[in-house]
């Protein structure tokens, strides 16, 4: 954990463009955007993967994380055009930080499938 780059940016030793922040979640611009909006939004527990998350409600902070985006897509303006909310898993799931977290893009045309 404490080689974790999230963790850090959480702790402030990072520093980061954050857009919002509470109890659960963080949120910031990605360091290496895909998108004209690229933000992450980062559970504040140190949770790896997808796989290591918790059926229980109350430490499961997924849910949340979903609201989060939902809400700064509305104040991006994204949520009539719309956007991506998408979080990758492991090796062929494409994740390089092992703290879960989610890509908010909007602001350009999503393709489907996805590389
Ligand atoms: P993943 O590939 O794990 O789904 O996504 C990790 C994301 O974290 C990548 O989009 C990458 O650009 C971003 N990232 C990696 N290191 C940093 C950092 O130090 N600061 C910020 N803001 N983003 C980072
Ligand atoms: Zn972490």
């Amino acid at each position: 954990m404490s080689d974790c780059i999230f963790c850090k940016i959480i702790d402030g030793q990072i520093p980061a463009n954050i857009h919002y922040q509470d109890d659960t979640v963080i949120a910031f611009d990605d360091l290496n955007p895909q998108a004209p909006h690229h933000t992450l939004i980062v559970p504040k527990q140190h949770i790896a993967t997808l796989n290591d998350l918790t059926s229980d409600e109350d430490e499961n902070p997924t849910g949340h994380m979903v609201k989060v985006a939902a809400t700064l897509a509305e104040e991006l303006g994204l949520s009539e055009s719309g956007y991506r909310f998408v979080m990758n898993c492991n090796g062929d799931g494409g994740q390089t930080v092992f703290h879960i977290h989610g890509h908010l893009l909007g602001g350009r045309k999503m393709h489907w499938p996805p590389g």
